[in-house]
């Protein structure tokens, strides 16, 4: 039986309207202890790193993470390894150590919550594969004994955040940076279905935060920023006009959704916004999805929290896609979204490359405290303006209804 590691806090507030919500909690915060992830090695190239505080900003930007991450046990040389969150970690620690002393433990998502998203069979199955020493969910998906603990705490971790930054906003005190998350988990999420768990996710981290919220009567954007397409969250508010998803990914490439034309059904017509790229476009046509398309559709939408799906496997150097965005795209991108609503949580998805995942986490980190990184030159001049233009066209009469 699952059992409540932390205390609950009620999610339930809304009327906080300013960015300047405050959670003024960091003397309050639990000590985590990632050890090896804060004294990182082999830093990348074109990383100007450590203590860009002085005043410059607030270091209040809630950090979630856990070592119990690390024990999600995939095999010999999976991609979706314990590297990636220590290079994830250690971008954040590049930006300010002080971000990680300061982190959070997340506590564990209870099986109501995750029954909001997913069926009791899939849970089941997760948690029984676990308890026979780990196996495989399908070809690409693996997990060990504790990867069905990992998965709730990954979930867990969003709910966390959301929890925090309410509660943030009632114990009041304006300060900029409390109204902002980063939670650095695994597994990743997006992918998993309300009935299967796929393409290395058990389950929908951030599909659960938002439905909880949506529950509680608050109004939800998730913007995917991953280079596949989260068919997983799609699938979950397909049908609903209290979430809105929007995705730029790389089209086609694993898992083959997210056309054009998938923009929803029912009453969450055109709240379902998918901008497919071609291979090789980079970050200057995704600015140009995020301003000309998503931009307006989440404004349209006047949502309460944006939760960003931030998988860094659209960086250049990844090995499983073929986008060409930079690491301080990335940064860019978290820029234009933290825009739109009173509070973000950013919750980490892909990236395979261990350098590009560092430093694509260290720009966003940096975004989340309101710092311009730019740990290499933004990139421009690939394909897929014409995506961008038709996905104008039709957003355009959502705007017009
Ligand atoms: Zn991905």
């Amino acid at each position: 039986m699952p059992h409540n590691d932390t205390p609950r806090v009620p999610v339930g507030l809304r009327g906080c309207g300013s960015r300047s919500c405050s959670l003024r909690s960091r003397a309050a915060r639990a000590t985590a202890s990632l050890g090896s992830a804060s004294e990182p090695d082999n830093t990348p190239p074109g990383l100007a790193p450590k203590r860009v505080g002085g005043g410059q900003y607030d270091p209040a930007m809630l950090v979630i993470t856990d070592e119990r991450f690390l024990d999600h046990d995939t095999g010999y040389r999976h991609p979706e390894r314990p590297d990636r969150l220590r290079a994830a970690l250690a971008g954040v620690a590049d930006v300010d150590t002080e971000l990680l002393a300061g982190g959070r433990s997340p506590r564990r998502a209870e099986r109501d919550e995750l029954e909001l998203v997913h069926s009791a069979a899939m849970i089941d199955r997760v948690s029984a594969i676990a308890e026979h020493g780990g196996g495989h969910l399908d070809a690409d998906t693996a997990m060990g004994p504790a990867s069905f603990d990992a998965a709730r705490l990954a979930a867990g971790a969003v709910l966390s955040a959301v929890e925090q930054l309410a509660a943030g906003t009632e114990s009041s005190g304006p300060a900029r940076g409390d109204s902002e998350a980063y939670c650095l988990v695994r597994p990743p999420g997006h992918h998993a279905t309300p009935s299967t768990s796929m393409g290395f996710c058990l389950f929908n981290s951030v599909a659960v935060a938002a439905a909880l919220l949506a529950a509680d009567g608050q109004r939800v954007a998730i913007v995917d920023v991953d280079a596949h397409h989260g068919n997983g969250t799609q699938d979950v508010f397909w049908d609903r006009d209290d979430v809105l998803y929007a995705s730029i990914h790389q089209y086609p490439l694993y898992p083959g959704t997210g056309a054009l034309g998938e923009r929803g059904a029912g009453a969450g017509e055109g709240c379902t916004v998918n901008v497919p790229l071609p291979p090789g476009a980079t970050g200057n046509t995704a600015r140009a999805a995020l301003d000309e398309v998503i931009v307006p559709a989440v404004e349209r939408f006047a949502p309460d929290w944006m939760l960003i799906s931030a998988g860094y496997d659209g960086h250049r150097a990844d090995p499983l896609t073929g986008l060409g965005y930079s690491a301080s795209d990335y940064g860019d991108f978290v820029r234009r979204l933290m825009a739109l609503a009173p509070r973000t949580v950013a919750v980490l998805e892909g990236g395979y490359d261990l350098d590009a995942t560092r430093a694509s986490s260290y720009a966003v980190a940096g975004a989340l405290l309101g710092l311009d990184l730019h740990p290499e030159p933004a990139s421009g001049a690939g394909p897929g303006m014409e995506v961008v233009e038709a996905a104008a066209r039709l957003s355009a009469l959502d705007g017009n209804r």
